[in-house]
């Protein structure tokens, strides 16, 4: 399988060097160059099958001739064979026709595990291939960097440097990060904000002499890598519902539209996939933009739901990009816009191509906090805010198409955010006892000021890429 970039200057790659690049060097993002279909009768046998069968089925045509199939599924075993529950991605049942997905079953409690425990064992092992070192630097403001510092720890070729605004992630969040207790995994707390942490790290990446001594290497959501591993839960959760016999709706909480995204790609291999429906909080950029074909930046506002606190959803550029055509000029004078006018209008066919592939809905912070409330009152059952969004979006379609089932992606663990829970529902959420043993760990990271010259010789004193490079 070749990649492409959107912007259309970068050249096309195959899957392990897309996966280790990253962000194009275009500054675009990799989309696959064809459209592979899986056939009905191999959806059919998704359901009742292993979550690691699926994931192979689903993954291989993307993954291409990078990884031999014996080496992909032994990859998906090892990356799923820490997560709590045996069905990985498991369903509950909330209402008539409306389930939720618990997508929180991995290492830090957020769904960002399925894709980056998957993602470091594949680097991994691309790199040993190789006999190359890498290092993963990103800047987090809470479930990426505690995701990534837990998938990378302990990997022999890769290390990993998370920055993180000191003072300003969650207690849970920062020991998840910093009480890996691996060499190879550094947690860094910089006295500055999550836009200061992003800047250090567009600092380094930017430095091309350091970025290429170092092989830095980056993970964040727009790794395409990362959205192929989230195709799979949408496959193993529409079988287990009927499809691809009945059609199945999914209802998302999205921030930088990477796992919605990962929907439409599940349509596009063939699940018959109703509505999918991109849910927001008040942070409502993509709900306006559905709206009014007007996509406008405005200020990000603190919510409950923080991983969705989002005002540039870096993942809609692979959206739009299908949008226009795969026009590659149209989709940069787009970008062109957001970036220098802080907005930009879609032309009227690229707003209805976006229509036919997803809705959207805005879920305010009254209605997070009463549907947490009256799901608990009504099953028991103890939602944390990102999936409560989904939930009350979820409910929207079903008043409309009662007779379609529709999946509310439930994407952290309610533990990881106690506080807001508690204020909905009156209780605090149990800790599944992987979190509370967090407590007893002992911390350890740095704090470094918001300065690249400081970060960057950190980053150089402890790199094995740059070691390794200097001594050859
Ligand atoms: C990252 C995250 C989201 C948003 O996902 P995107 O792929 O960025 O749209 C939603 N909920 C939680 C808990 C997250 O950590």
């Amino acid at each position: 399988m070749r990649y492409v970039s959107t912007r259309g200057v970068a050249p096309e790659l195959g899957f392990a060097d897309a996966m280790l690049a990253g962000l194009a060097r275009d500054g675009g993002l990799y989309v696959p160059a064809e459209a592979p279909r899986l056939s009905e009768a191999t959806i059919k046998s998704f359901a009742g099958a292993p979550y690691e069968t699926v994931a192979a089925a689903v993954m291989a045509p993307f993954v291409g001739d990078a990884m031999t199939p014996s080496a992909l599924r032994a990859s998906l075993e090892s990356a799923y064979a820490d997560f709590a529950h045996p069905a990985k991605a498991p369903l509950v049942q909330l209402a008539p026709n409306l389930f939720g997905l618990e997508l929180f079953h991995g290492p830090t409690f957020a769904f960002k595990d399925f894709a980056m425990t998957w993602l470091a064992r594949a680097m991994d092992a691309e790199l040993a291939r190789r006999g190359r070192r890498a290092t993963v630097v990103g800047a987090t403001s809470g479930d990426t960097g505690s995701a990534a510092i837990s998938a990378f720890a302990g990997r022999d070729n890769v290390d990993v440097f998370v920055l993180f605004p000191a003072g300003r992630v969650s207690d849970v969040q920062r020991r998840q990060m910093t009480t890996a207790g691996a060499p190879n995994a550094h947690a860094i707390a910089i006295e500055g904000d999550f836009d200061a942490c992003q800047a250090l790290v567009k600092g380094l990446f930017n430095d091309h002499p350091f970025r290429d001594r170092h092989s830095l290497a980056g993970v964040n959501s727009i790794n395409w890598a990362r959205i192929l591993a989230q195709v799979v839960y949408y496959f193993a959760a529409a079988a287990a519902l009927g499809a691809p016999r009945r059609a199945v709706s999914f209802s998302v909480p999205t921030g930088n539209f990477g796992d919605v995204l990962a929907g439409a790609y599940a349509r596009k291999l063939g699940l018959p996939v109703a509505e999918l429906l991109v849910a927001t909080n008040e942070n409502d950029v993509l709900a306006r933009t559905f709206a009014t074909g007007a996509c406008e930046r405005r200020e990000t506002k603190p919510t409950m739901s923080p991983s969705m606190d989002i005002q540039v959803s870096s993942n809609f550029e692979r959206a739009l990009f299908d949008a226009c055509g795969r026009d590659a000029a149209t989709l940069r004078a787009r970008m062109d816009g957001l970036a220098q006018a802080r907005r930009f209008d879609l032309a009227p066919g690229e707003l209805a191509a976006l229509k036919r592939e997803y809705g959207a809905a805005r879920v305010s912070e009254d209605d997070c906090r009463d549907e947490m409330a009256s799901t608990a009152r009504a099953t028991g059952y103890v939602l944390d805010p990102h999936g409560a969004i989904a939930v009350r979006a979820a409910r929207g379609l079903l008043a409309v198409e009662p007779a379609t089932p529709a999946v509310a992606l439930l994407t952290a663990h309610p533990a990881k955010f106690p506080d807001a829970v508690e204020r909905a529902i009156g209780r605090r959420p149990e800790p599944p006892a992987r979190l509370a043993e967090l407590a007893t760990r002992r911390e350890d990271f740095v704090t470094l000021p918001d300065d690249l010259a400081a970060v960057r010789a950190h980053v150089a004193r402890r790199s094995r890429a740059g070691a390794a490079a200097s001594a050859a």
